[in-house]
């Protein structure tokens, strides 16, 4: 099977009324079920939310901006969560990675019946301002593409079409996985939305596409008779940015007591892509020294 390398393509129609975004995503969400260890269904909410999350903070401008997407609806799976830098790489987490619910009765992997529709999605765009812009909306369908168009609608109000799939073969590991985002600009004509609409349709799932397919691929299809220029094709990867730096200083703002209590040796482990560290009591006091040095000096 050839695995080409994970994408982001972002395109516009000649006519300038929809813009589009594509991810390929299957490392990614491969990725993501081997850190994890992820039962199929979660593997497919966790896939579908972090190709999500990729092409909403490919759009962020500021190179130090991040977007966080976290989706609680009560279900088995937990609380997703799945973070992107403003390049699109993506991390992520399901609260219960091995959480499992019955298939559909048309046999496909039950993403809303794990995911749960009692709650939330919300967005935490971080600008890299003073204040990170928090947008949410009520869970749907639990299925998460309906769950993003309607967030877009209500809390951007920008209308929009998303679609994203997961395709898991029968040994559990990633087939194809990603999906797009199109959003319509104002004054779009209404012949176009009907045009829109069955391309939608004889599309069919994403997946289906990035079984053979790229990125570029699914948007040549979406777009049919549009007529789409190509914007901008970048690769995109599941990157981690813990470090043992950013673990100290998380620890030094602890409480001093509560460290104590915990003893000697602290294991901590990434949440994100399960890298355990190992930090000594002694450590955090020379961390939480040097920087009280550093801030005295500024
Ligand atoms: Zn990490």
């Amino acid at each position: 099977m050839n695995t080409p390398q994970d994408e982001i393509v972002t395109a516009v129609s000649s006519d300038g009324f929809i813009r589009i975004s594509a991810v390929s995503t299957r490392a990614i969400v491969e990725r993501a079920r081997q850190i994890h260890n992820t039962s199929p269904v979660v593997t497919a909410a966790l896939g579908r939310t972090l190709s999500a999350v990729s092409m909403i903070g490919y759009g962020l401008k500021d190179p130090k901006a991040s977007v966080t997407v976290r989706i609680n609806g009560g279900g088995p799976a937990g609380t997703i969560l799945a973070v992107s830098d403003s390049g699109g790489n993506v991390r992520g987490y399901a609260q219960n990675p091995q959480a499992d619910v019955p298939a559909r009765p048309d046999g496909k992997l039950d993403v809303g019946g794990v995911v749960g529709t009692d709650g939330m999605l919300t967005v935490i765009k971080d600008l890299n301002l003073r204040e990170p812009y928090v947008g949410s909306t009520q869970l749907f369908s639990g299925e998460i593409a309906e769950d993003f168009t309607r967030y877009f609608a209500e809390s951007e109000q920008t209308p929009s079409a998303v679609a994203l799939g997961v395709l898991i073969d029968t040994d559990r590991t990633v087939r194809a996985a990603g999906g797009y985002i199109l959003s319509l600009l104002p004054g779009a004509p209404e012949e176009l939305l009907d045009t829109l609409e069955a391309n939608i349709a004889s599309t069919g799932p994403v997946s289906e596409i990035l079984k053979e397919g790229t990125a570029a691929d699914l948007i040549e299809a979406v777009l049919r008779g549009f007529q789409p220029k190509i914007l901008e094709r970048s690769p995109i990867e599941y990157r981690c940015y813990c470090s043992r730096n950013r673990v100290l200083s998380a620890m030094a703002s602890i409480d001093e007591k509560e460290l104590e209590d915990k003893g000697e040796t602290v294991e901590i482990t990434c949440q994100f892509c399960d890298e355990v560290y190992r930090v000594e009591p002694s450590e955090i006091e020379a961390f939480r020294r040097n920087t009280e040095a550093s801030e005295a000096s500024e």
